[in-house]
């Protein structure tokens, strides 16, 4: 009954008049998202998008931890711990195992003798996690005075209270004029409720003489963000299949209401059209984008319409334009 006042009120009031196609891409997207740990009813809401266009979106506040599979985990304890104690990183554009040896060879790896993050008599790794973990992966500036060389590790249970984001996420995608849409915002969102998120700022990191290894499905967390991913691996997290035969699967939606699908199409090859934005358009799918290669750091390049908005407060509304001026530039960067 109470759902029932509820849209009988949205569609009453002028400020929530939608498309059938909206209404229609709301109730797939509802649909989608119950793979997610999802917080209250996802409603319709005005926003305001990266570039000023007054739109409808989907509001959704999911709690920011994947529904699907286990997170962690990221650092081994002993440089002679084997992969299963540790997460993966990436080097070069390859995921590489965060196992004991890894860590015994950083300044190898990095061809500078700075990295010396483990004990050389015991052998013991230099690792931060519990609460203070949590605390420096959300400083990447490492104004908590740690030293270098430590591993950060930062688990769910750690950061002190259950982290929810709410996205605000555009139904009808809006073009954006002129330059296309940067993703240090976030990319989007997963279908099992993880954040997709812009590039880790890895030479921060990597300049601070420490790393925050990502776990094997290519996410990790901090107090602000929750558990998220900088890399997509495709045994991770929920996926629908896509309507075209033969098509890669789609694991979420970008911040400008377009889907996400898999880098490769079920052949095992990439769609040769994509553009700058790693977005194509197929009969069927509409317009889309899929995912780049796991460790390029970089889910996605751009996007090509104008953004809504993914928020710490579940009561905020979204002017997603206003967000990038008050800022003066790009959001905070995060660890
Ligand atoms: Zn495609
Ligand atoms: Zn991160």
């Amino acid at each position: 009954m109470i759902r029932l006042l509820f849209t009988v009120c949205a569609f009453a009031s002028p400020a929530f008049a939608q498309t059938q196609q909206e209404q229609d891409r709301f109730d797939e997207l509802v649909s989608l998202y119950q793979a997610a740990t999802v917080v209250g009813e996802p409603t319709f809401e005005p926003c305001v998008l990266s570039q000023g266009a007054e739109a409808n979106c989907l509001k959704i506040t999911v709690v920011a931890a994947p529904s699907d599979h286990i997170t962690g985990p990221y650092c081994p304890l002993n440089i002679s711990d084997t992969a299963e104690a540790g997460g993966t990183w990436f080097v070069d554009g390859e995921v590489r195992d965060v196992d004991g040896d890894f860590i015994a060879r950083l300044s190898e790896i990095y061809q500078n003798d700075a990295w010396q993050m483990f004990d050389p008599e015991t052998g013991d790794i230099f690792v931060r996690n519990n609460e203070i973990g949590c605390i420096v992966a959300g400083d990447p500036t490492n104004s908590t005075g740690q030293p270098d060389n430590i591993c950060v590790d930062c688990s769910l249970g750690f950061i002190g209270k259950t982290v929810t984001r709410t996205y605000f996420i555009p139904l009808t995608p809006v073009a954006s004029e002129g330059d296309v849409g940067d993703v240090r915002g976030g990319v989007g969102l997963a279908l099992n409720g993880v954040k997709v998120e812009g590039p880790a700022p890895l030479e921060l990191i990597l300049g601070g003489i420490t790393i925050g290894p990502f776990d094997d499905c290519g996410g990790h967390i901090n107090p602000s963000e929750g558990y998220h991913y900088h890399g997509i691996l495709e045994g991770c997290g929920a996926r629908a299949a896509a309507v075209t035969e033969g098509h890669a699967a789609r694991l979420g939606v970008a911040m400008d209401g377009h889907d996400l699908y898999d880098q490769l199409d079920l052949d095992t090859s990439e769609p040769a059209d994509l553009d700058a934005c790693r977005g194509h358009e197929v009969e069927g799918l509409g317009y889309h984008y899929h995912v780049s290669a796991t460790a390029t750091n970089q889910i996605l390049p751009c996007l090509t319409a104008q953004t809504g908005c993914s928020l710490e407060s579940a009561d905020a509304n979204c002017d997603a334009s206003l967000q990038s001026r008050e800022q003066g530039g790009p959001p905070p960067r995060e660890n």
